[in-house]
Parts: structure tokens; C-alpha cells; sequence
């Protein structure tokens, strides 16, 4: 008989631990396993905004897909993910023919969500991919470069703007590492530190929702002593090539010239809202098995799907950590299907959430761990740990210290 195809899409955290732990359950005669993604290497999205600020080497957050997967056991394509076609069991890639599977496994990460503010997809950037965050740093020097170069800026004593939207945790660790950069750009460009600014703009009256107010007052105030303004209880209004306009109680606030980075928030990939999924803001609710509502052979993980706290009834924020833990359940409950029958039970995902750590710059973090709320060195270090856990299980001490992510902590 065919063994049958297991397909999983995208090779993100949640992706590459599937595709991993397959590789290691089932016995090379029991299934195919494809894994799909656009690009050849696999990247730490937790740390995308220091590649965007330019505190990080790229090569220091990207892991080529060969050196962590078994290519005897996993197929590797490089493709784009067009389409899922589930009544024709099939996945449309850009460039290779379509891809029939028998078991799918949708991880294809997040898209920035704009919430229709005029202007945002055109003229803000945004934290996405590895290649997103490229575009930002160039930006960023690029803007350097220019300011340098406009002796009527420097004249009228003008400001070199900076705005980051969004105060969640994606625009508080970017607007930190921004700021520890300034210093750096203002030197090599001969700039004035005092003529560069850091905006953060936030709807809500406070930053890092859902954080300990107690942790978010000290992260708040650590950004501040980095240079970082805040408005909160502020929206963007609009954003245009020149610049933002912001709307707070106290009326209209024009900012311009500026350069935008948007963090405001995020949602599922577009690829999978179409007909044939349930989504709620582009996200797929997971089912207790992590399959799809009305999809006995798909399963969803990650930031593309949603898992609801069954004590909060509310959603769990997607994070790396939600996405990791859903990784070993989707692969053994794949694993069942395929050595069981049709109505083989399977495993309930109960997520057990060890905490979150905010970093604020290479010095300074903030973070709450098994219920301990931790800031300063000792959050910096919980940091550490956590990602010195997901490359070992990625891989080896080999790819730890190869990468340079333990030499990150050590050295000082
Ligand atoms: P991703 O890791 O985003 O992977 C998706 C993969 O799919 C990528 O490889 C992408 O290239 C690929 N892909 C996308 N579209 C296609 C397509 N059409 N075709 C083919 N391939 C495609 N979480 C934490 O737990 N802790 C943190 O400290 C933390 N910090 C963060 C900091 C930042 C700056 C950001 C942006 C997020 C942070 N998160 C953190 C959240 C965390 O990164 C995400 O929840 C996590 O990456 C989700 O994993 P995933 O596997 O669903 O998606």
C-alpha cells in the first residue's frame, strides 16, 4: 500500500519542531514527510527586531532548514505557499506543481494586522520576516544618511523621527533596540543624539498589555532612560509618505517627517482565509486536538491558528512558546492517525505556559516565569535560557555555539 503524504507549510517554530519530531516517530515505511517553505533557512522570529534595529547579524538568527532537518526523512521544498485546495487534497505552490497530501500541518506564521488605518500597509514598515526586518535596518541607516546630508535640517534644529506603533511586546523590545543603536548611527554619521527621536505610540492608556502593571511601569521607565518618548492613549490616524498623524483626546498631532515601524498587531497568514477554513482576525481555531474545525486530516499550529485558555476562556496570545508546545502534540497525534484507525483517540492539547520575558535592550528585561515577576539581570538571563532551550532543541551544542547565540550571553 502508499505510505501516505504528510505535508506541513512553513518551517517556523511550530513547522521544524513537526517536521523534527516526525522525523523521529515514524519509521521511514510509515509516512512521506514534505515540509514546504519559502525560503531555505529557518529564522528566530524572536529576535527579528534586533535584526531590524541592526543590533543582531542576520546570519546569528538564521539556521539553514538542511542542517536541522533529516533530508533522508524530509523532503524539503522551497516554495511559496499559494493556496490550500482541502476538497481536492492538494496545497498550490508559486513556482512547483500542486502538492497532494494525505495529513497537513498549516504553520505559516503571522502577517502584520493594520485594523484599516489609512495609510499603514503603503507607508509603514513592519516587522514580518527576516527579509522585512532587512528592510527596516536599510531604512533606518538610510535615513541616517540623508539627515546627515540635509544642512537645512541640521540648520532649523529639525528632528530625525523615528515612531513605532504599537506598545506590545514587539514594539517595546523593537523601540529598545533602536534606541541602543542611535548612539552608534549618530557617531558614524556625525549627528547630534539629541536631534534623533524615538516615538511610541499607543491606543491603550498603557504599555505591554497584559504584562504586570508593576513590570510595564519598569519597562516604561527603563525605555525612557534609553530616550524613548511615549504617547499612550494615543492612536495613528494615518500614515503617509511624509510622515503620521496621530489622534489623542487633546486633538490631531502631525509628525513629519517621520519613518514608521508598526507593531500594532498581528494575524493569522492570508493564505489560509478563504472559504474553506473558519477564521476568526485570520487566525483558524484550533480544535482540542489542534485539527481544523470540519478537517479531519489538517491540523493547525501557531500564530495561524487559536487556541482558547480554557480558565480565561480567552485566547492565548500567539507567541514562539504556544507554537513549540503545539509542535509535540500535532506530531503525535499525526503519528496516531497514521498507524491508527479512523477513530483513534487523540491527545488534548492543554498548553502549560511558563511565563513570558520581555528584552529591553542588551541590558535591561522584564518578565514574569512560573509566576515570579523578574526584571533586570535576572530577566535577562530567564531570556537566555529560553532561547539557549530552543536551539538545543533544534539541534546540537554544535549549532548552539556555531551560531554564536551562547557567545551572545557570555561575552560581554
Ligand atoms: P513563524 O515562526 O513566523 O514561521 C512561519 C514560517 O512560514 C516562516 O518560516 C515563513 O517564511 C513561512 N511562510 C510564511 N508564509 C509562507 C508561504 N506563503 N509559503 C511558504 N512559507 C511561508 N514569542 C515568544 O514566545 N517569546 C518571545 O520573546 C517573542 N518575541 C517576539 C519578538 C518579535 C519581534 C516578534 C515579531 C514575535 C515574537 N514572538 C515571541 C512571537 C513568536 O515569534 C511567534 O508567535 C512565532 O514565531 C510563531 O511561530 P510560527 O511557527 O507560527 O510562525
Amino acid at each position: 500500500t502508499k505510505k501516505p503524504r504528510i505535508v506541513i507549510l512553513g518551517a517556523g517554530y511550530a513547522g521544524i519542531l513537526t517536521a523534527r519530531r516526525l522525523q523521529k516517530i515514524l519509521r521511514r515505511d510509515e509516512a512521506e514527510i514534505v515540509l514546504v517553505n519559502k525560503h531555505n533557512y529557518h529564522y528566530l522570529t524572536t529576535w527579528l527586531h534586533e535584526a531590524a534595529a541592526g543590533t543582531v547579524d542576520d546570519e546569528r538568527i538564521t539556521i539553514s532548514i538542511r542542517d536541522v532537518i533529516d533530508s533522508e526523512r524530509v523532503r524539503f521544498i522551497k516554495d511559496t505557499v499559494m493556496e490550500v485546495e482541502t476538497a481536492a487534497k492538494r496545497v498550490v505552490l508559486c513556482h512547483g506543481e500542486p502538492l497532494a497530501y494525505d495529513y497537513l500541518v498549516m504553520a505559516l506564521g503571522f502577517e502584520p494586522a493594520t485594523f484599516g488605518i489609512a495609510g499603514i500597509k503603503e507607508h509603514a514598515l513592519a516587522i514580518r520576516s527576516m527579509n522585512s526586518a532587512r528592510r527596516i535596518r536599510h531604512a533606518i541607516e538610510a535615513r541616517f544618511a540623508e539627515f546627515a546630508r540635509n544642512k537645512e535640517a541640521q540648520e532649523k534644529q529639525q528632528h530625525l523621527t523615528f515612531v513605532v506603533g504599537g506598545a506590545g511586546f514587539t514594539g517595546i523590545e523593537f523601540a529598545a533596540e533602536l534606541s541602543e543603536r542611535i548612539p552608534a548611527l549618530c557617531r558614524q554619521h556625525g549627528i547630534d543624539r539629541q536631534r534623533v527621536q524615538v516615538l511610541n505610540v499607543e491606543g491603550a492608556p498603557n504599555i505591554l498589555n497584559g504584562f504586570d502593571p508593576a513590570m510595564a511601569e519598569y519597562a516604561k521607565a527603563s525605555l525612557e532612560s534609553l530616550g524613548v518618548q511615549f504617547r499612550l492613549s494615543t492612536k495613528i490616524q494615518s500614515v503617509d509618505s511624509r510622515g503620521v498623524t496621530l489622534l489623542s483626546e487633546a486633538g490631531e498631532e502631525r509628525i513629519a517627517p517621520a519613518t514608521v515601524i508598526w507593531t500594532g498587531g498581528v494575524q493569522g497568514n492570508t493564505v489560509v482565509c478563504n472559504e474553506n477554513f473558519e477564521t476568526v482576525r485570520g487566525r483558524i481555531p484550533a480544535g482540542k486536538d489542534l485539527r481544523a474545525p470540519g478537517h479531519e486530516n489538517i491540523f493547525v499550529l501557531g500564530d495561524c491558528s487559536v487556541v482558547t485558555d480554557t480558565h480565561t476562556g480567552r485566547p492565548f496570545p500567539p507567541t514562539a512558546q504556544l507554537a513549540i508546545l503545539q509542535s509535540a502534540v500535532c506530531a503525535e497525534n499525526i503519528a496516531a492517525l497514521v498507524r491508527g484507525s479512523e477513530d483513534v483517540e487523540l491527545k488534548e492539547f492543554v498548553p502549560f505556559i511558563k511565563g513570558t520575558v520581555a528584552s529591553i535592550g542588551s541590558h535591561d528585561a522584564v518578565g514574569e516565569v512560573f509566576g515570579v515577576k523578574l526584571h533586570g539581570r535576572l530577566a535577562m538571563m530567564m531570556k537566555a535560557i529560553i532561547d539557549i532551550r530552543y536551539m538545543l532543541m533544534l539541534g546540537n551544542l554544535k549549532l548552539l555555539f556555531g551560531k554564536g547565540k551562547l557567545s551572545a550571553y557570555v561575552t560581554p
